[in-house]
């Protein structure tokens, strides 16, 4: 036990160091954007050349972003929500990008309205890490299905259900580890970024696939009585 206490503390340290370094590098890169972009105006440079800059530099940006979110002390408003609200405006966000790649959402309901106790855009953006994992797991399109029931002990149930490629047996265990991809250009934080967000909620997540076909995200989270 005392092994486990020693390593949690020196993670703390590195996390809290990685933050650190995160913060710092966010302003240099920002610049360093702004230069990109003026040279991008001046045609003596290769275009293309610059185009892969500043690509990579958003890249280097999003890294650093999710990091500070990952090491920010939650100073999220936690306030009454109403979750069907929620997964409405975030698949509305998303239905544009599901459009372009032959993806429909289907949405259903136990009941509504399901009252719970919540950082709206913290879960938003947990919900969101989630869909795009299902749209970027279904190259020829398909049907992702999110299904709303109670559970037990007042807790309402979300599943999430896609038709893309599955997650084999040996890979589902890492997921939410920080930089398990396979994606040529994923990070592999978002599933970090979402266990996170679920669980300050006092929320569960677990994964379910045959590996073959298709992935069901489950997520558990406590509702408030309504008033
Ligand atoms: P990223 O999307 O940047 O790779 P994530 O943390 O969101 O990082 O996901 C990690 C990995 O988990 C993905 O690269 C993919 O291999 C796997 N994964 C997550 N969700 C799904 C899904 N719905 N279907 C298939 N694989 C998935
Ligand atoms: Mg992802």
């Amino acid at each position: 036990a005392e092994d486990i206490i020693r390593k949690a503390e020196k993670l703390s340290v590195v996390g809290e160091l990685a933050a650190g370094v995160a913060h710092e590098i966010r302003n240099p890169l920002t610049s360093l954007k702004g230069f990109v972009q003026l040279l991008r105006g001046n045609s003596t440079v290769n275009r293309s050349y610059l185009d892969i800059m500043l690509s990579e530099l958003d890249r280097m940006n999003t890294i650093v972003s999710e990091f500070l979110f990952l090491s920010k002390p939650q100073d999220s408003i936690y306030e009454g929500g109403e979750l069907t609200n929620i997964l409405e405006k975030v698949v509305g966000l998303l239905e544009s990008e599901a459009h372009l790649r032959n993806v429909q959402f289907r949405l259903h309901y136990q009941f509504v309205p399901i009252m719970i106790h919540c950082s709206e855009n913290q879960l938003k953006q947990a919900i969101i890490n989630i869909l795009k994992n299902a749209i970027e797991a279904m190259p020829n399109g398909g049907v992702i299905s999110i299904d709303v029931a109670s559970c037990d002990e007042g807790r309402i149930r979300i599943q999430i259900a896609d038709q893309g490629t599955g997650i084999s047996k040996e890979r589902i265990g890492k997921l939410g580890e920080p930089f398990f991809t396979t994606k040529e250009k994923g990070f592999g934080l978002g599933l970090m970024v979402t266990s996170q967000i679920i669980k300050q909620h006092r929320g569960e997540i677990s994964f379910y696939s045959d590996g073959v076909k298709g992935t069901t995200v489950t997520l558990t989270l406590p509702m408030t009585r309504e008033e």
